[in-house]
């Protein structure tokens, strides 16, 4: 028996509890079933962890299920990233991977048994009259005048649509049920439709595909699924779910239960507009580190740990809402404050010359990797008399609250020694480019013997063996909380979402840093090295302060 969570509590849990006390089910099996016509998003692991959460709590599977039932927009490519980003997220479908193109064969049958019921149809209508006939929410459609032809007339022309006989968009198959019915899902919903377009999988053998509402309850019939769990938008879509399982002889009974999807500040979660984003060029791919995909977030250097704890944190419930982006950003400190080593690095360096220092000396300073956690043990960085600091770290002409450097100031310097800026130099343009101090040999490790008071403390790192690389920077891609509310959210974009800033000055030990431990640059953030560039780069995962833990505690 694998080792089972203790089940969280909410109604989806709720109902699985009751069905197998009352015996309804014996176990649990949910499916995952994603469209492969785009890269996952931080939405879809909401679907993932509840999915593949319950199937493990209460011992049963979650199978994968690809709906690959529009060969026009889907590819290989999506299909392999879907894969992974499951499985980095911690996911195992193990032997339960599927494709709703699996069933074609049998699917094709059903639909002739729904025509030889006299419960389906070919229609000759076009998308646009089929539009036309189908009425509004608050008018009654009309019948089709295809509607009535007889059950033989139908076979023969579905057959022919198999075959290749009729150009795209010329037909349809379409569910006999109620043209005046109050929901719009039961007005001769299409079954099937006519397209040419190659399949990643059956390559060029269909010529006609089914549609969602047909392909994805007769699939979860064939594969078992007890629990079929999908957004709300479906509700309405249960109806129809029900019809077809009800006049199909399907070896199951699958239920379709609805709960809210995820919805977040700051960020668009359609894969519509994700898509454009990347065909547009208005990001860098679909692993752009702004982008609310898995791969973005995967790159940027978010854990996976801690995107499950924002997504556990959210109620699984039947209304809409939406979710402040700051409460993702606190699950990632969370995590990335207790597990990520830290690191010294200068984003914006400005000289420091220790004048005492004995000329070409270099110190090896022993420092923990984690200030509470000293089973992630210490390195050795080198200590020298010629450092790069912040250049925000010195004010030529301070105030008096600033504690960090200054002319005649006395600031600490992280696990080495107390220095005092004695002089600074300026270029032609006045910008200073060089500070010049004196070190207290009496301070290793940055006490003061006599107890004098230094209270700034700052970072930096040896000049002399410090090696560069570039460092991306990002904020939020839109501008708004709500991207979408001005109507196109790509007029939302903000353009300086994306910096580079190049020949940062990094301790030697970041040379070997790997992607997907990000580390903390002391008083800067929490980095990642960048997987997609092949030389030495670092993505900033995530800022240091937390503004939205504070909001929490303040309400
Ligand atoms: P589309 O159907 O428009 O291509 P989709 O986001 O629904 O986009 P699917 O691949 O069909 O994409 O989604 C796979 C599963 O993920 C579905 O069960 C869907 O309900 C779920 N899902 C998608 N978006 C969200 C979201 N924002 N929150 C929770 N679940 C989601
Ligand atoms: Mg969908």
């Amino acid at each position: 028996m694998p080792e089972l969570e203790l089940p969280k509590d909410d109604f989806v849990r709720d109902i699985i509890r009751d069905d197998l006390s009352k015996g309804s089910h014996q176990a649990v099996i949910t499916r995952f079933p994603p469209e492969p016509n785009g890269y996952l998003h931080i939405g879809h692991a909401k679907s993932i962890c509840l999915n593949f959460g319950v199937a493990k709590e209460f011992g049963g599977h979650c199978h994968l299920r690809f709906d690959d039932t529009n060969p026009a927009k889907e590819e290989q490519e999506f299909i392999d990233s879907i894969k992974e980003d499951v499985s980095w997220l911690g996911f195992d479908w193990g032997e339960n991977l599927f494709h709703a193109s699996d069933y074609f064969e049998q699917l094709y049958s059903w639909a002739e048994s729904l025509i030889n019921k006299g419960l389906a149809y070919v229609c000759d209508l076009s998308a646009e009259e089929m539009r036309e006939y189908r009425g509004t929410l608050t008018e009654p459609g009309r019948d089709s005048p295809y509607r009535n032809r007889s059950v033989e007339e139908n076979l023969s022309l579905f057959r022919e649509m198999r075959a290749g006989g009729f150009p795209e968009g010329s037909k349809t198959l379409r569910a006999k049920i109620d043209m005046a019915s109050g929901n719009m899902n039961l007005r001769d919903p299409a079954l099937y439709r006519i397209k040419h377009a190659a399949h990643p999988r059956t390559g060029s053998t269909w010529k006609i595909y089914p549609t969602y509402d047909y392909a994805h309850g007769q699939s979860d019939a064939i594969e078992g699924i007890t629990h079929s769990l999908c957004t709300l938008e479906f509700a309405d879509h249960r109806p129809l779910y029900d019809w077809l399982i009800e006049h199909l002889t399907v070896p199951a009974r699958p239920r379709q239960y609805e709960f809210a999807r995820l919805n977040l500040t700051h960020t668009v979660l359609s894969k519509r507009v994700l898509m454009r984003l990347v065909s547009e060029g208005h990001v860098t791919g679909w692993d752009d580190p702004r982008m609310p995909t898995i791969r973005g977030m995967r790159r940027r250097g978010v854990p996976p740990e801690a995107l499950k704890d924002f997504i556990g944190r959210l109620a699984i419930s039947k209304s809409d809402s939406t979710i402040e982006m700051q409460m993702l950003d606190h699950s990632i400190r969370e995590h990335l404050n207790e597990h990520a080593e830290r690191r010294m690095a200068v984003l914006k360096p400005l000289k420091l010359t220790i004048r005492n220092w004995p000329k070409g000396q270099t110190e090896m300073l022993e420092v923990p990797n984690h200030p509470g956690r000293p089973e992630l043990g210490t390195r050795k960085i080198p200590f020298s008399g010629s450092l790069w600091i912040e250049a925000d770290d010195f004010m030529e002409d301070p105030p008096r609250k600033f504690f960090r450097l200054g002319p005649g100031r006395e600031v600490r310097l992280r696990f080495a020694y107390l220095v005092t800026c004695e002089d600074f130099i300026k270029n032609e343009t006045g910008e200073v480019t060089e500070i010049i101090c004196t070190y207290d040999p009496a301070t290793a490790g940055g006490n003061a013997p006599d107890g004098r008071k230094v209270k700034g403390i700052i970072h930096w790192v040896s000049a002399v063996h410090a090696i560069e690389a570039e460092v991306l920077l990002t904020s939020q891609l839109f501008k708004s909380e709500n991207p979408s509310a001005g109507g196109d959210p790509i007029e939302d974009i903000d353009a300086n979402s994306l910096e580079v800033v190049k020949e940062v000055k990094l301790e030697p030990e970041l040379a070997s840093a790997l992607a997907g431990y990000p580390v903390q640059f002391e008083r800067l953030g929490y980095f990642n090295r960048d997987p997609a560039q092949s030389q030495l780069a670092f993505i900033r995962t995530i800022g240091l302060r937390d503004s939205w833990a504070k909001t929490q505690t303040k309400g």
